[in-house]
């Protein structure tokens, strides 16, 4: 059952709303007392499937990479720029070059081209919003909190939290406008936004904490190309049918952890695997592809289905096999890299040092050479 928020002020986001200094968020007058706390970025894990959310939830999977770092960055540089903007009044694009000159060096110049296209558009934008029309913000404090949370009452009290990057009010005052900066390659759709639980996630807490407010537009800021994409619109009903994926979500988080434990074993693996795959782990090629669990997957490494008697399920793990491979290949070029040295061993190598040279060879199997004498 979900619980309904209800916060002390206003019923709606107007301008110069006060959440009285809560400091967590949205979640009103009346968070539940127990509730622990699960952040969106592992809810979406399990949403997406089960198993990818229970390996990286328990340390199975690594999720960190260069690329997320890199966007760290580049949020961390808007966060505090908008922040400083607001309270000291201090020129957001200045604060932002200085940020990113800033950034960890390894992910800098990612970092730095993810950004630099927009500095001076954000920068604009954050001078002509009134100070008071900012609601949110991702870096804010106490009032101005970016982080929006709802609880769930079951199946046992939980808090789900994400953080908004800048929350605005508008010319209506019972309307929310979002802007969501990514400096990723890949560009959002309007389906995108509509389909993705964060932002769905986010129009439920919110709509969950002001149940005047009549519609929360998001715009996705794609900041490496300086492009703003056209509002996506959540309306209330839209907020009810996240409430429901949410719990969702849940539930099946709850049942792989009643399931498998902390720590299976490969025979807990495997037995589930034959019994209960399809409620845990959810082969589709486009997300094993980035999933970062594939490597351990049991749809994967799991005992090979018989084709003829489960043609569905033979297909699934296939795709979920096929991601393992490209992975553990990354993996193995990934070392090559960094050692600067092939892989050899008896009859088998692997790398850049093929027998026959090749112009910027890429790493792969090769047959090394056995030296006479040998
Ligand atoms: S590889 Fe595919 S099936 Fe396996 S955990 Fe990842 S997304 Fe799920």
């Amino acid at each position: 059952m979900i619980e309904q928020f209800h916060t002390t002020g206003s019923t709606e986001p107007s301008r110069g709303w006060d959440r009285g200094g809560e400091p967590v968020g949205w979640a009103g007058a009346h968070p539940h007392p127990h509730a622990r706390r699960l952040h969106r970025h592992l809810l979406e894990r399990f949403a997406e499937c089960p198993f990818q959310g229970w390996a990286v939830q328990t340390g199975r999977a690594a999720h960190d990479s260069p690329k997320a770092a890199s966007g760290l960055q580049v949020h961390r540089a808007i966060a505090r720029a908008i922040r400083a903007h607001l309270e000291d009044g201090a020129d957001p694009a200045r604060c932002m070059a200085r940020l990113l000159a800033s950034a960890r060096p390894d992910v800098q110049a990612d970092a730095a081209a993810g950004l630099r296209r927009s500095i001076h558009a954000i920068g604009r934008f954050l001078q002509s919003l009134p100070a008071d029309a900012v609601i949110a913000h991702r870096g804010g404090i106490g009032a101005r909190s970016g982080l929006l949370a709802r609880d769930l009452r079951a199946p046992a009290p939980l808090r789900i939290v994400s953080a908004v990057d800048l929350l605005h009010a508008g010319p209506d005052p019972r309307e929310v406008h979002e802007i969501d900066f990514r400096s990723g390659q890949s560009l959002l759709t309007a389906s995108d936004v509509r389909a993705s639980l964060k932002f769905r996630l986010h129009a439920w807490c919110l709509f969950g904490a002001w149940p005047n407010l009549t519609a929360h537009h998001v715009r996705i800021w794609h900041t490496r190309t300086n492009a703003l994409t056209p509002p996506v619109t959540f309306a209330p009903h839209d907020a009810a049918l996240a409430g429901a994926a949410v719990a969702t979500t849940v539930r099946a988080r709850r049942d792989i952890f009643a399931a498998l434990g902390h720590t299976p074993d490969d025979q807990a693996l495997a037995r589930v695997h034959a019994e209960r795959a399809r409620d845990f782990w959810w082969p589709d090629p486009g997300k094993c592809a980035a999933c970062p669990a594939c490597v351990g997957c049991p749809a994967a490494h799991g005992p090979a289905r018989d084709l003829a008697a489960d043609p569905e399920g033979f297909l699934r793990d296939t795709a979920a096999l096929q991601a393992a491979l490209g992975q553990r290949i990354e993996l193995l070029r990934q070392t090559v890299r960094r050692t600067g040295g092939d892989l050899v061993f008896d009859g088998i190598a692997f790398g850049v040092c093929r027998p026959r040279p090749a112009v910027n060879p890429v790493a792969g199997f090769y047959e090394p050479v056995v030296a006479e004498g040998e």
